[in-house]
C-alpha cells in the first residue's frame, strides 16, 4: 500500500470559491498552505471546468493558486479526523496523512433531493447534477428538459442548459409568487444580484415559469418520458427527456461535525472571524450558511487572513460579510420547503436509494438512528447524504452523530491508517 504524510501551517479542505479565497489569502500573508479537493481540478461547484487561462473572476482567483506558498492537492478526499491537528485522506495513489496548525473547512453544499414517485428513473437528475454532466461533455442539444424544485439554482441551470441547446419545457418553482416578490425586495440592497437575476430571466424569455408548482410523479418505461406537474390546484403531464430537479442546497457539514464543530440552525456556528467552536479550526462558505459565491469569497478571505495571523486584515471584510449574510437569510426564507411536499412519496416510493428503503418501511420509526439500525437507511455508499436531508424534512429526523469514514474508502486505506498509528513518527512515503 502507498502512504504519504504532509504537513502545513494552514490546511484548507475544499477548493471552491471559499477555499480558493482562503488559501490565496493565507498564502499572501506568509503561511505555507495545503489546498485539498476531491475533484480533479479546483473550482468547486460553480467554477467547475474553469481555468487560470480563462477570463474574468474565476481566472483571477485560480491564478492566485500559483503562489509559491500553496500546494494544491486535487483528487484528494478527506475521510477521517483521527486526532487534533490531523486528517486522513485518500488519493488515486493511496492513503495520505495531513497535519496542520490551522484548518479551514470550506466543504461547500450539495443539492437537496426529495422523493416522489419515479424520482429514481434514469434521466431524473439533480438540477446542478445535470449541469455538471453537461459541463463534462453530456450532449444536451435538442433535449427537452423540465427544471423543477426550488431556489435560484433552477434559473442558473435552465439558462446554462438553454445556452447549450436544450429546449427548456418549463421551470417549476415550489415557492409562491409572494415569497419571490419578498425575496426581490430583499435584493434591493444588492444591485449586482438584481442584474444577475434579470439577465437570467432575459436569457429564458419564452420559457414558462410556474410558481407554487412541483413534480408529483415522473413516468417512463425504464427511462424518463414524462413528468406530472402539480400547479394551480390541477396537474399537467409534460413530455421530456430530462427532469432537472433540486430543492435548494444543504450544507456539507459532515467533516466539521466529525471534528466537533458546534452547529446552529443546521449550519456550522462561526464568529465574525470564521472561527468555529474548535480551537484552530475555521469554516467558510456554504457550511456556515447558503449565501452564494460572493459570501463564500468574503468568508474565505476572512478565514485565510485570520488563520495566517492577520485578524486586522480579516476585519476589513466585516461589513461586506454582514450585508451578504442578509442575502443568505432571505434565501432561506424565500425558498423554505412547503409542507405539501411531505405528501409526495407513496408507500412504495424509495427514499434511501442506496439501500432500496421505501417510505412505508421508514414511516413507523421515531428517529434516524432507529430507522438506520432496522432498515439500513443511510448506510449505503452516499452515507445518508441524499436520504438524510430528505428524512429530516419528511420526518424531522436528524443524525445524532457522524462517524468515520465520512466517505467510503478502500480497505487498504484503513490498513494504512492502522499502520501509521503503529508507527507515529516514521516516514511513510511509498511504503508497501
Ligand atoms: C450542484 C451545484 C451547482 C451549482 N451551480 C451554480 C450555478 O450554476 N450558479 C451559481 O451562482 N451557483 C451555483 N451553485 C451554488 C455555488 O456552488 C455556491 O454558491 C458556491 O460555489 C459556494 O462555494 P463554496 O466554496 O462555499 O463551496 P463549493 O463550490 O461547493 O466547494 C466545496 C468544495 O469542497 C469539496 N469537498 C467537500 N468535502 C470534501 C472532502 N471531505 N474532501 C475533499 N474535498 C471536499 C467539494 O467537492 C467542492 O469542490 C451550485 C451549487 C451546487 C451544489
Amino acid at each position: 500500500m502507498s502512504s504519504d504524510r504532509k504537513q502545513f501551517d494552514v490546511l484548507v479542505v475544499g477548493a471552491g470559491p471559499a477555499g480558493i479565497a482562503a488559501a490565496a489569502t493565507a498564502a499572501e500573508y506568509g503561511a505555507g498552505v495545503g489546498l485539498i479537493d476531491d475533484n480533479p481540478t479546483p473550482g468547486g461547484q460553480i467554477w467547475r471546468g474553469e481555468s487560470a487561462n480563462g477570463a474574468g473572476e474565476p481566472a483571477r482567483w485560480l491564478t492566485k493558486l500559483h503562489h509559491q506558498n500553496i500546494q494544491l492537492l486535487s483528487g484528494t478526499r478527506v475521510f477521517d479526523h483521527p486526532a487534533a491537528h490531523v486528517l486522513h485522506g485518500e488519493t488515486a495513489d493511496g492513503f495520505l496523512e495531513l497535519s496542520y496548525q490551522k484548518l479551514i473547512l470550506a466543504t461547500g453544499a450539495r443539492e437537496r433531493f426529495l422523493p416522489f414517485p419515479g424520482w429514481t428513473l434514469p434521466n431524473v437528475m439533480g438540477a446542478g447534477g445535470l449541469q455538471a454532466l453537461v459541463k463534462s461533455g453530456l450532449p444536451i442539444e435538442g433535449k427537452r428538459v423540465v427544471v423543477a424544485g426550488t431556489g435560484p439554482l433552477l434559473l442558473a441551470v435552465a439558462s446554462y442548459l438553454r445556452k447549450h441547446g436544450a429546449e427548456i419545457r418549463m421551470i417549476c418553482e415550489q415557492a409562491s409568487r409572494l415569497s419571490l416578490a419578498r425575496f426581490g425586495l430583499a435584493l434591493l440592497s444588492q444591485p449586482p444580484k438584481i442584474t444577475q437575476g434579470l439577465s437570467l430571466r432575459k436569457g429564458l424569455s419564452g420559457v414558462p415559469f410556474l410558481t407554487k408548482s412541483w413534480p408529483i410523479a415522473a413516468g417512463g418505461d425504464g427511462v424518463l418520458k414524462e413528468v406530472l406537474i402539480r400547479s394551480g390546484g390541477g396537474s399537467e403531464k409534460i413530455a421530456c427527456d430530462y427532469l432537472a430537479c433540486g430543492f435548494h442546497l444543504v450544507p456539507n457539514t459532515e467533516l466539521p461535525a466529525l471534528i466537533g464543530c458546534r452547529m446552529r440552525d443546521g449550519y456550522i456556528d462561526v464568529d465574525e472571524l470564521e472561527r468555529t467552536s474548535v480551537p484552530d479550526v475555521f469554516c467558510a462558505g456554504e457550511p456556515t450558511g447558503i449565501g452564494g459565491i460572493e459570501l463564500s469569497l468574503v468568508e474565505g478571505q476572512i478565514a485565510g487572513a485570520t488563520a495566517a495571523g492577520r485578524p486586522d486584515v480579516a476585519q476589513r471584510h466585516g461589513r461586506a460579510r454582514t450585508k451578504l449574510e442578509r442575502f443568505a437569510r432571505a434565501l432561506d426564507r424565500a425558498f423554505a420547503l412547503r409542507p405539501e411536499l411531505k405528501t409526495l412519496p407513496l408507500p412504495e416510493t424509495i427514499v434511501c436509494r442506496c439501500e432500496d428503503v421505501t417510505y412505508a418501511r421508514l414511516k413507523p420509526y421515531g428517529s434516524w438512528r432507529s430507522a438506520k439500525l432496522e432498515t439500513r437507511c443511510g448506510m449505503g455508499p452516499c452515507q445518508g447524504r441524499v436520504c438524510g436531508p430528505a428524512t429530516q424534512f419528511l420526518f424531522h429526523w436528524s443524525p445524532d452523530s457522524v462517524r468515520p469514514p465520512i466517505f467510503p474508502t478502500v480497505l487498504k486505506n484503513l490498513a494504512a491508517m492502522a499502520f501509521i498509528e503503529a508507527h507515529p513518527s516514521g516516514a511513510m512515503r511509498g511504503s508497501q
